[in-house]
């Protein structure tokens, strides 16, 4: 008889989580694994400002999906751009655009999430998201072409275009984000000695009346306090009218002119979710606590992409919300689920209390809620940045990070501008290829197309 084939779509927190579990808890011929992944490498989501920022290197958090003593996943180098679930069959576009089908007798689903984005006028032209490695080493290279652009300019309107900067999306990712860039510019404007620093102007707005909820009323306080402190202007209750090349007009009718808008403004799960033609809770496909999709046969669903339901909070009708927290341990809970069900044994629900919150702020400013306890400054950083250290999968991807901070501590920054597609126009669709994927109807004439092959 022929091996069942287990097939993961996704190298994130949750789809290698899963993965590394499967190769260690499956028998040599007790099934195939095959892995489908546009990347060769599983991204470090959380750090990606520190790259952005250039306290950290791109191959710091791009940790190889190769390097494991127990490495026996076969990977299908592209990206799923449909499944049909009653074929059981997942269509891959490759790297190359070359389209290939991976049939499967179970299927775990973890291919995250894009930046949400709303019907505004220029937004998915003009702004970047901090979503991919490419997006963070993109707009590292943007924002230093701008202190050089605006140090060789005679025109004074443009100097101040090029010197303001404005974010959108007050959670832990936009924050990050422009406390981490805003420290980038205050420490690169030294070298810039025709440049005065207090024309630099950081906007960070968020529609919604607190920056970072979770953390609580006090400790959002603290952080917002920290920003302000440090000259970056915070408007809540605020977002985006119009965004153009060089100016970006707030709902409150101020116009901005810069040439940098960075969205985070939330996440949506990934397009391939309504390809199955299945239920979805605000975009995630909507499975039981044990990750499994009610009425699809070996189809589980978990991370970003997924509602799983959460236990460990008393509310009717609670998800667990987009973290890397729940990604990595649902990817663990799932494998063995998926081995159950091989195995003819029952499934487990998924639950798990959340840990807290980290959330660095750049240098020797953070804030973090372990386990529920508020902290500031430098205890806060060393938890966030233990936190994460400790959660880098091996241990060379550790080695680089802890190597790149004691670097950027002891020697900071070059502000090197490497120059990379500078003048391609690069917009969300281009980072996160949201625009790749097929309705139901083009999924299923793609498997119609290869059972006919097959008969
Ligand atoms: C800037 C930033 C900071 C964050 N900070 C924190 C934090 O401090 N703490 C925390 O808990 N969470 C944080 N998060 C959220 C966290 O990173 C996500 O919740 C987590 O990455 C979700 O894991 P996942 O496995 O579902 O998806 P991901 O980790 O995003 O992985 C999805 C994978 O699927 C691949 N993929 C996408 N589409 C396809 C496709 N069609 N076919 C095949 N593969 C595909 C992607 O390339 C990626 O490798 C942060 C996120 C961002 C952006």
């Amino acid at each position: 008889m022929a091996r069942p084939k287990i097939l993961v779509v996704g190298a994130g927190f949750a789809g290698v989580g899963c993965v590394r579990r499967l190769e260690r808890q499956l028998a040599p011929d007790e099934a195939d694994l095959c892995l489908v992944t546009p990347f060769s490498y599983q991204l470090y989501l959380p750090l990606l400002p520190q790259v952005a920022s250039g306290v950290l290197t791109p191959q710091s958090i791009a940790v190889s999906l190769r390097r494991s003593r127990r490495f026996r996943t076969r990977i299908n180098p592209g990206g799923a751009i449909g499944v049909d679930p009653k074929a059981k069959v997942c269509v891959v576009r490759r790297t190359t655009g070359e389209i290939v089908y991976e049939t499967y007798d179970r299927i775990v689903l973890a291919p995250g999430s894009i930046t949400r984005t709303f019907d505004i006028p220029g937004l998915v032209d003009n702004a970047r998201g901090m979503k991919t490695l490419a997006e963070a080493a993109y707009v590292r290279d943007h924002v230093i072409a701008q202190l050089d652009l605006a140090d060789a300019s005679q025109d004074e309107a443009e100097r101040l275009s090029r010197l303001q900067f404005v974010v959108v999306g007050g959670g832990y990712a936009g924050t990050e984000t422009a406390a981490c860039l805003q420290r980038l510019t205050m420490n690169a404007v030294k070298r810039y000695p025709r440049l005065d620093p207090a024309l630099i102007k950081w906007h960070l707005i968020d529609i919604a009346p607190k920056l970072m909820p979770e953390l609580g009323d006090k400790l959002g306080r603290s952080a917002q306090k920290v920003l302000s402190d440090r000259g970056i202007e915070i408007s809540l209750g605020v977002s985006i009218a119009k965004a153009g090349p060089e100016e970006v007009t707030f709902t409150d009718g101020r116009v901005v002119p810069t040439r940098t808008l960075i969205w985070t403004a939330g996440v949506v799960a990934s397009p391939l979710m309504n390809t199955l033609g299945a239920e979805t809770v605000r975009g995630r496909l909507a499975v039981a606590p044990d990750m499994s999709v009610p009425g699809l046969d070996g189809v589980f669903a978990v991370g970003d992409a997924a509602a799983v339901p959460d236990l460990a909070k008393d509310e009717d009708g609670a998800v667990c919300p987009p973290t890397a927290q729940h990604a990595m341990r649902q990817g663990r809970k799932v494998a063995d689920n998926v081995l159950a069900s091989l195995r003819g044994r029952p499934l487990e629900s998924y639950k798990h209390k959340d840990l807290g919150l980290v959330v660095d702020l750049g240098g020797r400013d953070a804030v973090s809620k372990p386990l529920g306890i508020e902290l500031r400054g430098m205890p806060a950083q060393a938890v966030a940045r233990g936190y994460h250290w400790s959660a880098l999968r091996t241990n060379v991807a550790k080695t680089r990070v802890l190597t790149n901070w004691l670097l950027n501590a002891v020697a900071g920054d070059d502000f090197v501008r490497t120059g990379f597609l500078a003048r391609t126009p690069a917009t969300l669709r281009d980072f996160e290829h949201s625009d790749a994927y097929l309705t139901p109807e083009e999924v299923r004439e793609h498997s119609a197309t290869l059972l006919a092959r097959q008969d």
